[in-house]
């Protein structure tokens, strides 16, 4: 009877180790094959670089301005001028 038990509880033990959902290791997300993508959660965003200081920011929180809005910038002090 108790062998029994100890083959149950072996099976359960060789499942655990074998099926494989179990302890994965935390599997990164997939960095996209943009360049500067060390950014803090956002998923899949469009990195732009702004204009005056160089930080990379979202493309929609970026803020456009310069000749013709061709420039990008990361914040509106870096717009106003980026001169400190
Ligand atoms: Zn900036």
């Amino acid at each position: 009877m108790f062998r029994l038990l100890l083959l149950i509880g072996l099976g359960y033990l060789v499942y655990q180790l074998f099926s494989p959902k179990t302890a994965r290791k935390n599997r990164n997300g997939a960095v996209p094959s943009g360049s500067a993508a060390r950014s803090s959660g956002a998923t899949g965003e469009k990195m732009v670089k702004c204009a005056v200081c160089g930080t990379y920011v979202p493309e929609h929180e970026a803020l456009r301005g310069g000749p013709r809005n061709a420039q990008l910038f990361c914040s509106k002090q870096c717009r106003a001028g980026g001169r400190g």
